[in-house]
C-alpha cells in the first residue's frame, strides 16, 4: 500500500477517524443555509437565509456539539447518507467522496489554508439573514441560486 497518499484517497468515509471525518468539512457554510425544493421538478434552490445558530462572519456553528438538540432540522451527515443527500452542494467533500469524485484543489486539506474556500468563491457570504429575522412566507424571495 502507498502510505504517501492522503487519508481521503485511501480510506472510505466509514473507515475514517472522527478527526479525519471532521477535517473533511471545508467550512463553506452552505449546508447551514435555508434551501427550497421544487417538489415537481426536484430542483433545489439556495437562499441567503441562515440557520439561527450560524455565525456568518466566522462561518461556523455557534453550538456545534449540541446542534442536533438545538435545531431538529440540522441533518446529521454520516458515511451512509452522504451520497444520497441531494441538497448538499456539489462542492461538499462528504458528498464528493461518497460519490468517488475526490477533493477539489481549493479544499483546505489540500491548500493548508482555511480561507482558500472563500477565495474559490465557494463559501457563503458574510451578509446573510438569520432565519428568525424573516417570515417563512418570504423565503422564496431570498433565493440566490439553483443548487
Ligand atoms: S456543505 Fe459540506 S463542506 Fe460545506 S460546511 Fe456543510 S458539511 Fe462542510
Ligand atoms: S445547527 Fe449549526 S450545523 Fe446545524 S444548520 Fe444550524 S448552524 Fe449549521
Amino acid at each position: 500500500m502507498n502510505t504517501d497518499r492522503p487519508f481521503w484517497e485511501t480510506k472510505t468515509l466509514a473507515e475514517m477517524s472522527k478527526a479525519e471525518w471532521e477535517s473533511l468539512c471545508d467550512g463553506c457554510g452552505r449546508c447551514c443555509l435555508y434551501i427550497l425544493h421544487n417538489e415537481e421538478t426536484g430542483d433545489v434552490f439556495e437562499t441567503d437565509v441562515a440557520c439561527t445558530l450560524f455565525d456568518a462572519r466566522g462561518r461556523r456553528c455557534t453550538d456545534y456539539e449540541n446542534r442536533h438538540a438545538r435545531v431538529p432540522d440540522c441533518v446529521a451527515l454520516t458515511p451512509q447518507n452522504a451520497k444520497s443527500l441531494s441538497w448538499l452542494p456539489g462542492t461538499c467533500a462528504y458528498r464528493r467522496l461518497a460519490r468517488g469524485e475526490g477533493l477539489p484543489d481549493w479544499h483546505p486539506l489540500i491548500t493548508g489554508d482555511r480561507d482558500s474556500v472563500a477565495r474559490a468563491g465557494i463559501a457563503v457570504s458574510p451578509d446573510l439573514i438569520p432565519e428568525d429575522a424573516i417570515d417563512d412566507g418570504l423565503l422564496e424571495s431570498r433565493i440566490t441560486k439553483a443548487r
